[in-house]
């Protein structure tokens, strides 16, 4: 049987009987320590890096492959794959998920660096930020403040910097630890990197620890929003790379009993991402961690997670009966966006194989291949020739910017949301 089979099954028999998942208990939760989580959502099989370069199909069909097993905290909220192996995970020079060829995504980025800027006044100051990439927003951050920076990020390449040669941006090619405690720091900045840390709750603290004489120091995180995945629909967000899946609940919660004050928290990005703002919590407890109304945030999480079986299947037979008929109609299809989204998308579609290419703007990714599946990754360009008679768009809040982008090229194909 293969492993999508097995998924939908499960899918099928958590979301007909709830009470089934009763009897399975994850491990112990990274963030509050209690005992046992509630299993709700299984894939068997996932590669174990979503955003790895491949350079040919088969290396890609052979990448390893391992268990997401979904768990839910009735304590704290937090939601992770509770068979998740960090030993699989390894983030290096291979590793690619920069969004910044999207003129969507740069948008963002800058409105947001522009508004961390001036809320907690940045300018002339030191920064540091946590999993950096190439360095594109603290390069944003430096140059609109005149700040000075400190980037981390094992993955980071000296190719591809973006510092265009200022001497007050600096990179170091490992993770963040207390060792880098000498590091001036007025703001800390960490955006995408805090979902995938094995023990968040350890993780935090450590930051804490290396910014102990800072007191005045304020930080940044952005993850993305549990419930985008789970009411939004957001079906195709769970990838291996992914230890943790925050909500407002389980986030601020982290944060507070870790030596942090949760400052404002708000959602963005279509509400596919969550800002938390914070600074160094007075005496080492954290505050606020029982915020207002948060057992019943915590009540209603419960359902939505016990939903999520229910809605991801009914999604997946929608989509599944859409590729059947396009593939014996001999219809091309073509998806664009060759991140996250796409690998759990063309893995759970695995048998249909109604898909031969991947789109995206990203050169470094152009020419590579689909891990699991194997599709080429193309630029647009490429469907000048291919003429695709569907465009499946992986990520709804790109689909403005990619509609332009086919018309420019004077393509015209469907567009279907994924
Ligand atoms: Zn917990």
């Amino acid at each position: 049987m293969s492993s999508i089979q097995v998924t939908l099954c499960e899918a099928r028999q958590l979301s007909k009987t709830p009470s089934s998942v009763k009897g399975k208990i994850g491990s112990r939760c990274p963030a509050c320590g209690s005992s046992g989580t509630e299993i709700f959502f299984e894939i068997p099989e996932f590669p174990t890096l979503s955003n790895v370069l491949l350079k040919t199909a088969e290396a890609a069909r052979q990448w390893p492959k391992a268990p997401i097993r979904l768990g839910f905290c009735h304590g704290c909220g937090w939601i992770g794959n509770t068979a998740f192996d960090s030993r699989l995970v390894n983030y290096g020079e291979h590793y690619e998920n920069s969004l910044h060829y999207s003129a969507v995504f740069r948008k963002y980025a800058e409105r947001l660096a522009r508004y961390l800027l001036h809320r907690f006044h940045l300018k002339g100051k030191d920064l540091i930020e946590i999993g950096c990439g190439q360095g594109d927003f603290l390069h944003s951050l430096c140059e609109l403040g005149w700040n000075r920076g400190v980037g981390f990020d094992p993955s980071f390449s000296p190719e591809r910097a973006h510092s265009n040669g200022r001497q007050d941006i600096r990179f170091v090619r490992d993770y963040y630890s207390p060792q880098y405690a000498n590091y001036r720091c007025d703001f800390l900045c960490c955006r995408h990197v805090l979902e995938h840390i094995e023990d968040p709750k350890s993780f935090l603290q450590n930051v804490r620890q290396a910014l102990d004489g800072r007191k005045r120091a304020k930080l940044y995180f952005e993850v993305p929003n549990a419930l985008f995945t789970l009411r939004g629909m957001g079906i195709w967000d769970p990838i291996y790379e992914h230890r943790s899946y925050f909500s407002r609940y389980s986030l601020r919660f982290l944060f507070a009993s870790s030596g942090f004050r949760v400052l404002s928290m708000r959602e963005r990005f279509g509400g596919q991402f969550l800002c938390l703002d914070a600074e160094m919590a007075s005496h080492g407890k954290g505050e606020g961690a029982n915020c207002t109304g948060g057992r019943k945030q915590l009540r209603r999480m419960a359902g939505d997670v016990r939903n999520f079986a229910g809605a991801y299947r009914r999604k997946v037979e929608k989509h599944r009966a859409f590729l059947r008929e396009s593939k014996r109609r001999g219809k091309k299809i073509a998806l664009w966006g060759a991140g996250s989204k796409a690998v759990n998308f063309l893995n759970v579609f695995r048998r249909e194989k109604a898909v031969e290419f991947v789109v995206d703007l990203n050169p470094f990714k152009q020419g590579m291949f689909i891990p699991g599946t194997g599709q080429n990754i193309v630029a647009p360009e490429f469907l000048l020739n291919y003429h695709a008679d569907s465009v499946v768009v992986m990520n709804p809040i790109y689909q403005r910017e990619i509609s332009a982008h086919l018309k420019s090229l004077g393509l015209h194909p469907e567009m279907i949301p994924a």
